[in-house]
């Protein structure tokens, strides 16, 4: 028995966040009418030419600066050669031999293990997005509409070792992606996509095995399992006395399988020269100094100040930060003296799920909930005025109407009640309904306890406390039992 470790590589594509494309005014908006926003640059005509889009550029510099890399001052962009439908100019515009930015790294943390782990950027280049093909049977259509929509590529050193270290950077460069708006990195929207290179070697080995590419995955877990499958199946290969062999695969969901798609085309194969037609792009030192000093907090810091200033655990942080639109509202929120752990608690479990029932596209924005209508919500939580059942109803209620907390509270009578007397004949009436149970308790059955406190909260709709009408039956039950 051989023993392996694998070696992972990533190269992650995301589209730039700005209005028109990379080489032209046309506008990169996503769903708009097969082939609608095609203008001549992006459609190809011979002769037609780029120019380039100076806010792809500083998106792209503003990513640089988060990962830490190198910014080249200097750099170009090269025309890469091949031929398909979706491709009409028979190239696409790249940056090979000077990308604009060059080493940097990326910390992950391994949450489990609580150790943080450096993952070298080796290089993040500029490029023109494509055209898609749709395969209907033995029909291709092609939409160019993606043709010419800005990317940028972040091509990782083979630094990752396990499935679980790749899907923690894929998720730590989302959220940079993500925060500092270079990239809405919408997966399902084909605005973040990852091919995975992996190979294996034997422990201890220092020199880098054979690698396969596994092409355009576009969810976290699909990562996670073609890579499993991947490094299997390799070492499968390995054990059988095979030879791993350069290519590139394709991920199948359904089948959970790699699978072969061809054999891998080399650098050669390209072409690759520099575009004549985009002089080299030299950038101002001190534009690139200002955007560095105008970058908004990136989300390791932001974390730092949610745990340590703020007392959220890691897990609510990070639900919290999986999306921006939660994440801002939060910030209004507390900005406005809200209670932060129960802010983020509502926010992340109730409004998050709401949001989802709108679909897929709704933001927290669309539920209208003012932040300070929210703030006065969990006001009521905070200072035990209402209950956590009638919290429930509360927020259900505010947004359907969206009158303030406060007014409907008054309104529906949701204020708890505090008063024992009436804590009293509720458990009285419970005991009265519930000989059976009762008789249960009395006889050492302590689960009917439960029952009997859900029972009395039943009768105070929600209103009364818990803790009391335990504390009022179990002395109630104790003395039928035990009668002095
Ligand atoms: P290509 O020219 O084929 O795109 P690169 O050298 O640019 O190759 O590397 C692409 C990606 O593959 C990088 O993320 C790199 O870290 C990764 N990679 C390179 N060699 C290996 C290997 N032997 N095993 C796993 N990943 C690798
Ligand atoms: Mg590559």
């Amino acid at each position: 028995m051989n023993l392996f470790e694998a070696v992972i590589g990533l190269e992650v594509h995301a589209q730039l966040q700005t209005d028109s494309k990379i080489f032209s005014s046309d506008p990169s908006r996503f769903g708009e009418e097969p082939n609608s926003v095609v203008g001549v640059v992006s459609a190809g005509v011979p002769g037609a030419l780029p120019s380039l889009n100076k806010k792809a550029v500083e998106l792209a510099v503003k990513l640089g600066i988060a990962l830490n890399c190198k910014i080249n001052l200097r750099n170009r962009f090269d025309r890469k050669h091949y031929f398909y439908p979706d491709l009409p100019k028979g190239y696409q515009i790249t940056q090979f031999a000077e990308p604009i930015c060059g080493e940097g790294f990326l910390e992950i943390s391994e949450a489990e293990k609580k150790v943080k782990k450096r993952i070298g950027i080796d290089h993040i280049h500029m490029e023109e997005d494509a055209g898609k093909s749709i395969h209907r049977g033995a029909l291709t259509l092609v939409n160019l509409n993606r043709a010419g929509v800005p990317l940028v590529e972040i091509v990782s050193k083979p630094e990752m070792r396990t499935p679980f270290e790749a899907v923690a950077y894929l998720k730590s460069l989302h959220e940079i992606l993500v925060f500092l708006e270079v990239s809405d990195a919408n997966m399902e929207e084909g605005n973040f996509r990852c091919d995975a290179n992996v190979s294996i070697r034997r422990l201890g080995e220092t020199e880098l095995g054979t690698r396969t590419e596994i092409k355009n995955i576009n969810s976290f877990r699909f990562v996670e399992k073609a890579l499993d499958f991947e490094i299997a199946r390799q070492i499968a290969v390995v054990d059988a006395g095979g030879r791993v062999s350069r290519e590139t695969r394709g991920w199948d969901a359904a089948a959970a399988k790699t699978f072969s798609m061809r054999s891998k085309e080399l650098a050669e194969d390209y072409r690759y020269f520099p575009d004549p037609d985009l002089p080299e792009l030299v950038l101002d030192s001190k534009w690139v100094e200002k955007i560095r000093e105008n970058s908004a907090e990136n989300p390791e810091a932001i974390r730092k100040r949610l745990a340590q200033k703020l007392g959220l655990s890691e897990s609510e942080c990070t639900t919290l930060m999986s999306r921006k639109d939660s994440f801002e509202f939060f910030e209004s929120a507390v900005a406005l003296g809200t209670d932060p752990v129960l802010a983020s608690r509502w926010i992340n479990e109730e409004l998050l799920r709401r949001v989802k029932e709108l679909g897929p596209e709704a933001t927290l924005f669309d539920l209208n909930l003012k932040p300070q209508n929210f703030s006065d919500f969990i006001g009521l939580i905070k200072s035990g005025k209402i209950t956590g059942k009638i919290a429930k109803t509360l927020i259900k209620e505010i947004l359907a109407s969206q009158k303030n907390a406060n007014d409907l509270v008054r309104e529906l009578g949701f204020e708890r009640i505090i008063d024992p007397k009436i804590h009293n004949q509720w458990v009285d009436e419970v005991v009265e309904k519930n000989p059976g149970p009762v008789a249960e308790f009395s006889a050492g059955k302590e689960k009917v306890l439960a029952f009997l406190v859900g029972a009395a909260m039943g009768l105070s709709r929600g209103k009364g406390d818990p803790a009391m009408i335990e504390t009022i039956l179990r002395d109630k039950l104790l003395a039928r039992k035990n009668p002095l």
